[in-house]
């Protein structure tokens, strides 16, 4: 029989349906799998010295056994296991919880190396496992994700058999000039080093190489993507209107800025040209990204095509047409807003009107390009803060026969490490210059002790006629308390501001169309204050709200309290944001105060992302951004850049897709020789 790495782990002896299915929880279901299932972390099983051990460490101490271990049993179904060791003279007591199994190799006079927990006051090794003696050339031991179905030494077993007999089957596709130029171990000595390290040295090159390679693989399936994309002749040719463009940026009270300036020609190049567009826009909030959008709505209906503009909330949605119908006062276009509260004789209208051609633009939730929506020529699809638009949308629309261009907008300034890896297939444009005359927001942190303080400094907002937000805080594991919550701080405003303000309450458990009518009782000054969810995070535009008060910030990225603070400021008044927040330790305090100290979107991003690492930033899990076994890009953020170059370098090249030293890299990258002609 033929043996391959691909094999299933089920030829492994020892591994019955059981074993498989636990395995397959692990994400493991090949030989090849398994083998490449690193550990997250090592063990020091270096024998230690007693009177070096401080309180509480987990080490290895290694004694001979005075006598055989007892076993005793208590409550139910628990035992321990108790004996004593002899280490160089100093007499241990050893304990074992619910092992029994390890008292047969417990036997005086043995000599046993234990792991486990020291306990300095009673002289006693709580002990968590037993290691084998005799082999010294090892002193660490890798330690692997498992779950309960399977233990650490059963795995372990498992990679060592695999790898006794499958290592000659392991190959290696990187060429050699690659491994030489970045001093990368081969894929054989890069598995073996990383299960069984026999050295600081060998270990930390096999990671480096695991590394590189992750990050090299997947750059280079990105930007072959990329390429493909760029030769790909499925888009649409938007040949729009010139004139009608031009006298459209006329009729602005404003002249745009370099930037946007910059941003529009870009976009207006894609348009015109017949590949797909797929560009994501950023732009700090209050950059003015709207007006970008339009620009290439209107660009798009000049050549007789509809445009579908997404937004994240109905609200939102509302307020885009809002600015839209401003913008478009008077231009000849016809514009719709199709929400979930829109009347079903509206829809029905609306749904005719764009299969009919008569409406040119629809804005709305992700709902636009879902359910029974049909086009007459949809060309360009535009999204807000809308990161869930991604590889399955598109799928839908290909499927029904659109090929649309594809405009992200965001205000998340995306860190670069992230930037080339969730969105690296995505070209970047990049507004990074505020519209003239645009104070930054004043931000203070306070502590919860000091809020009358803050009562007196919202009445004095409230008193010169401007409005005030309110953040309750954010817990978001309870849908329940988050509402609890901010319902109680209504009430706390109310009483404390008393007659002289209109408490509104905003939250995420009401209806769309009861969010509605707060936010326009809000607009237009009908309620004074609103206390909220985050539910208003992007895009709200009131611009006589000139202060945000944000409870209990510390709970919030960095990113995220930047685009709360971005929803005031956008009048002509100086406005303010205060945090309120009481954190523990250090790294806490400093993140409020970077907040207060810099109005750069994009310091904060990268700060956030070093701080709290790429996990939990705005929803990438869901824009696909890969997970990696040990590449971290915060951390690996040059070898990032490393292997990025090397991608591009390599896919430019003559050489890789002619010379035989690359078919297995070509192969691993997915890519067919007759596709080639594709070099830039
Ligand atoms: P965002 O990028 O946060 O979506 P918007 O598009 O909502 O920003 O723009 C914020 C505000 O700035 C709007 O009121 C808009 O009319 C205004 N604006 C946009 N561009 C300019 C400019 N070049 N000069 C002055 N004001 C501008
Ligand atoms: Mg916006």
């Amino acid at each position: 029989m033929n043996q391959s790495i691909q094999d299933p782990v089920s030829v492994l002896s020892g591994v019955g349906e059981k074993r498989i299915d636990a395995l397959n929880d692990l994400g493991i279901y090949t030989i090849y799998d398994l083998l490449t299932h690193y550990p997250f972390r090592y063990e020091d099983l270096t024998v230690r010295a007693i009177d070096e051990i401080e309180d509480n460490e987990k080490v290895v101490l290694e004694g001979i056994a005075l006598s055989d271990g007892v076993l005793s049993h208590f409550g139910r179904r628990k035992n321990r296991l108790t004996f004593r060791i002899n280490c160089d003279h100093v007499i241990v007591n050893v304990t074992f919880f619910n092992q029994p199994f390890l008292q047969k190799q417990v036997q005086a006079g043995n000599l046993l190396k234990i792991y486990g927990r020291w306990d300095i006051n009673r002289k006693q090794l709580n002990g968590i496992k037993i290691l084998s003696t005799g082999n010294e050339d090892q002193n660490t031991e890798a330690i692997y994700h498992t779950t309960k179905k399977i233990r650490q030494s059963t795995l372990l077993k498992l990679i060592r058999q695999a790898w006794d007999i499958y290592h000659p089957f392991i190959e290696d596709n990187m060429p050699l000039t690659l491994l030489e130029e970045f001093q990368l171990s081969s894929m054989k000595e890069t598995i073996f080093n990383m299960h069984f390290p026999e050295s600081d040295e060998q270990l930390e090159k096999a990671r480096y190489s695991v590394v590189f390679r992750e990050f090299f693989y997947y750059q280079m399936k990105l930007i072959w993507r990329k390429k493909q994309l760029k030769n790909s002749q499925f888009g649409n040719r938007i040949e729009y209107d010139v004139d009608r463009l031009k006298s459209f940026f006329r009729s602005l009270p404003y002249e745009l800025t370099e930037a946007q300036k910059r941003v529009v020609n870009e976009v207006c190049k894609d348009l015109l040209s017949s590949r797909q567009m797929f560009r994501l826009v950023q732009g700090d909030v209050g950059s003015g990204k709207t007006v970008v959008a339009a620009a290439a709505i209107l660009a798009a209906q000049t050549d007789g095509r509809q445009t579908a503009f997404m937004a994240p909330t109905e609200i939102l949605a509302a307020q885009h047409k809002e600015s839209l119908d401003e913008m478009f006062l008077d231009i000849d276009i016809t514009v719709a807003l199709l929400t979930g509260s829109t009347r079903r004789k509206e829809r029905d209208k609306i749904l005719e009107g764009l299969e009919n051609g008569s409406i040119d633009c629809v804005v709305g939730t992700h709902a636009l390009i879902q359910e029974g929506v049909n086009y007459k020529s949809l060309a360009l699809v535009i999204t807000d803060e809308q990161h869930r638009f991604g590889v399955n949308q598109r799928k839908a629309l290909r499927e029904k026969g659109y090929h649309p261009d594809v405009l992200f907008m965001t205000a998340t300034p995306i860190p670069r490490t992230l930037s080339i890896t969730a969105y690296g297939e995505m070209d970047v444009s990049i507004i990074d210059e505020m519209p003239k005359g645009r104070k930054p927001v004043s931000t203070y942190w306070i502590r919860p002790a000091h809020f009358d303080r803050l009562i007196g400094f919202v009445q004095k907002e409230l008193r010169k006629g401007h409005q005030v937000y309110v953040i309750s805080p954010l817990i978001e594991e309870s849908e329940t308390m988050d509402l609890e919550n901010v319902t109680a701080l209504q009430t706390t405003y109310q009483g404390a501001l008393g007659s002289q303000a209109a408490v509104g309450l905003l939250h995420g458990k009401m209806t769309p169309s009861e969010k509605e009518e707060v936010m326009a009782a809000f607009q237009a000054n009908e309620l004074n204050v609103l206390v909220s969810t985050t539910v208003i995070e992007v895009g709200v535009n009131v611009p006589n709200a000139t202060l945000m008060v944000i409870h209990d910030a510390d709970r919030f990225g960095l990113a995220q309290l930047h685009q709360l603070r971005g929803r005031v400021g956008r009048g002509a008044d100086e406005s303010y944001c205060v945090l309120i927040a009481d954190p523990k330790g250090e790294k806490g305090a400093e993140r409020m105060k970077i907040v207060t100290e810099t109005s750069d979107g994009f310091v904060l991003s990268e700060k956030d992302l070093e701080m709290r690492g790429s996990g939990d930033m705005f929803g990438l899990k869901q824009s696909g951004m890969p997970e990696f076994k040990l590449a971290d890009i915060n951390e690996d953020a040059v070898i990032l850049e490393d292997a990025r170059k090397q991608a591009i370098l390599l896919l430019n090249s003559e050489e890789f897709y002619q010379e035989e030293a690359y078919a297995g890299l070509r192969n691993e990258i997915g890519i067919i020789l007759d596709q080639q002609p594709i070099l830039d």
